[in-house]
């Protein structure tokens, strides 16, 4: 198929979840993806406004961008869940990236709202679609490839996540990997997936946690029922759906599936101040955990030095709770 053009795609917030589906729906209707690169050890973040860490990244990304696509694609994702909201700053987000591009470049910017009515993802894709000049027949048919590729890419998620360099995770042209081996500890790693996976963000920690013996566990794999039958009881509803995720699949874990559990935040996320006080008091209540637990904050002053450290002395706590 003839390349119809450049779609450019920020590799930030939740690029770090969708770009599977995301890159397969873009190819399929004949466009060329390009991916930002990371920033590298010298690269600087751009700084727009006084915001989180991974905001700042969005725009340093677009920024890089903008010049080499024809189109941004930064979708203005207000809920990713038929009850709860995303973060404030996902609904502004196209709007910071076109301001701090400055008109500059086009943006694909629909909405997605799971909250609004039946197949709102897909009713969103059909949208950007066809301001790619694709109709309703082509924008469905490319959305379903999308969709069965990102489910399938889901299902060998904890091998890559345990096997591939941190930066290698979303190369999507990987073969499938076979089972990953036993590690002497398990830990579940848990916060918004770019805290997670961007290593800009977090130093490639999980890189160096894997060199430790520990094995990786994300939340991606927890049903919508597990992470709900562990916040139905909380004394305040977490209206932020990826809080309740957090929340839900740290209690979960720490109810004794694992031999440990990391929280990574980021240091200006309210949310994330708010959902520590969550678990702070849900703890107290329970009477503590048994199982280690440790929180990592970061932001762009965080040195993967300190942070190494404090998941050493984590996985010699893990070894004398473990014997
Ligand atoms: S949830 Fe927190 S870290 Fe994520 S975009 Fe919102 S403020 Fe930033």
């Amino acid at each position: 198929m003839e390349e119809k053009g450049r779609i450019g795609i920020p590799r930030a917030l939740m690029f770090y979840r969708y770009f599977p589906l995301w890159k397969v729906f873009f190819e399929e209707l004949g466009w060329r993806v390009i991916v930002s690169d990371g920033l590298g050890k010298r690269g600087k973040i751009i700084y727009f406004e006084d915001s989180c860490l991974p905001m700042k990244l969005l725009v340093t990304h677009s920024i890089g961008l903008k010049d080499k696509v024809d189109h941004l694609f930064v979708p203005r994702l207000v809920s990713l869940h038929r009850d709860y909201i995303m973060c404030p700053k996902f609904r502004g987000a196209p709007d910071i990236v076109r301001l701090a591009t400055e008109g500059t470049v086009s943006i694909l910017d629909e909405t997605v709202d799971l909250r609004t009515r039946e197949h709102s993802m897909l009713r969103s894709f059909l949208k950007t679609g066809k301001r790619l000049g694709a109709d309703e027949k082509e924008g469905k048919r490319a959305f379903q490839k999308a969709e069965q590729f990102f489910l399938n890419f889901q299902k060998g998620w904890e091998d890559r996540i345990n096997q591939l360099p941190l930066k290698q995770v979303f190369h999507l042209e990987t073969p499938a990997l076979p089972k990953s081996e036993e590690k002497p500890f398990q830990v579940a790693f848990i916060g918004h997936p770019y805290n997670l996976f961007d290593t800009d963000v977090n130093k490639d920690i999980l890189s160096f946690a894997r060199s430790l013996g520990m094995r990786i566990i994300t939340p991606d794999g927890l049903s919508e029922k597990e992470i709900g039958a562990q916040v139905s009881d909380l004394s305040k509803e977490i209206y932020w759906s990826s809080g309740r995720e957090i929340v839900g699949s740290l209690f979960h874990f720490l109810s004794g599936r694992v031999d440990g559990v990391v929280f990574l935040t980021s240091f200006k996320c309210g949310i994330d101040a708010l959902l520590q006080e969550f678990i702070r008091r849900r703890l107290k209540l329970k009477g503590g955990t048994s199982i280690p637990l440790l929180v990592l904050s970061l932001d762009e002053h965080s040195g993967r030095e300190g942070l190494t450290t404090r998941l050493e002395a984590f996985r010699d706590v893990m070894e004398e709770s473990t014997h």
